[in-house]
């Protein structure tokens, strides 16, 4: 059996292409590890768009139940997949997973998102969830009233700082770098607060505490002075990567391993693969975006199945 298309990701991208191939009939296998993408851990999304507030896992479970009312004889839903390999097999593309399946497709279209890029020091594994966390905003509000530091110098770390100083006792902001990637209006602005430490050109060797954060060892990149900073909870914001090692020998990357598409299609380097949403190399990444984007490629893949 070939399908038209193989749609890879479950969250906002992949749902909605998903619901738009099953209404243009086209022949269509969704795989995902799970449905609902990168916001099922917030706690409150305000710009769901129709929406006026959603928790992320009500939005999960939204996504799900659209896709699963759009299932038929055309959409063929498989959640808890995860692919592992796309390789090209003359005209149309073998696509393959983890668990060993593998599926024939003519037509794919890339929706697999990103996630956090991970702190690398000594015993950041072992307290992760213990004080040390990826999102202010699920986490914050556990840490009111404490010391609490922020690892990062971009705009997501100083909106996490700016959240958790409306109610932590203080927020130290530790930066790798001397210069900040975050825009200049948000950094003055957030700086301004008393409650913000900012310290810069250091990195974290240690995550200290036996079963939860008790503080960090920082070693200043220049003089080489380590330092241990006592807070109770780390909110690590040093960037996102994108999940696209499975398709990084079929399709061309950029540098920061996201998958370059043309904007106005979705289309890929690569004919017969298109790409939409957080994996791609689009400048803003959101929800709506997100859907939005891949909605425009399903259109694009309809239409180049169709007048082939
Ligand atoms: C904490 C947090 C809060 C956010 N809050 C908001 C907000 O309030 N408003 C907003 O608009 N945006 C918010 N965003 C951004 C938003 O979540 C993303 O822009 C959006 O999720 C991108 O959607 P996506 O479908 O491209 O990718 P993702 O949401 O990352 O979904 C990717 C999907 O692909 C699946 N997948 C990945 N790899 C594979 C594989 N190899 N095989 C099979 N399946 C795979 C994953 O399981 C997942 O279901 C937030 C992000 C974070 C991290």
């Amino acid at each position: 059996m070939i399908y038209d298309l193989i749609i890879i990701g479950g969250g906002p991208a992949g749902s909605a292409a998903a619901v738009y191939a099953s209404r243009k009939r086209l022949k269509t296998l969704f795989i995902t590890s799970e449905f609902g993408g990168q916001s099922i851990v917030s706690e409150k999304i305000h710009n769901w768009i129709g929406t006026i507030e959603i928790a992320g896992s009500k939005l999960a479970e939204d996504l799900k139940n659209h896709v699963m009312a759009n299932a038929s004889d055309v959409l063929e839903i498989k959640e808890g997949l995860e692919v592992n390999g796309v390789i090209k097999n003359g005209e149309t593309f073998k696509v393959k997973t983890k668990s060993g399946e593998e599926f024939e497709t003519k037509t794919i279209l890339i929706t697999t998102g990103s996630g956090r890029r991970k702190l690398e020091a000594k015993n950041a594994d072992k307290l992760e969830h213990k004080g040390l966390t990826y999102c202010a905003t699920c986490d914050g509000p556990m840490f009111s009233d404490m010391d609490v530091a922020v690892i990062g110098g971009g705009n997501a770390a100083f909106e996490s700082a700016s959240q958790l100083l409306a109610y932590c006792k203080s927020v130290t902001l530790v930066s790798r770098s001397r210069n900040f990637r975050a825009d200049e209006i948000t950094v003055d602005k957030v700086s301004k607060n008393p409650k913000l430490k900012i310290i810069t050109n250091s990195d974290i060797l240690e995550i200290k505490g036996e079963n939860f954060v008790e503080g960090m060892i920082i070693k200043d990149r220049a003089t080489g002075e380590e330092k241990e900073i006592k807070v109770s909870g780390i909110f690590v914001e040093i960037g996102q990567i994108p999940n696209t090692d499975f398709v990084k020998d079929i399709i061309p990357l950029d540098k920061g391993g996201k998958i370059k598409i043309d904007p106005w299609t979705g289309k890929t380097e690569t004919p017969g693969i298109w790409a939409a949403g957080d994996c791609t190399n689009i400048l803003y990444h959101q929800n709506n975006i997100a859907a939005g984007d891949a909605v425009k490629a399903l259109e694009d893949i309809y239409l180049a199945i169709h007048t082939k």
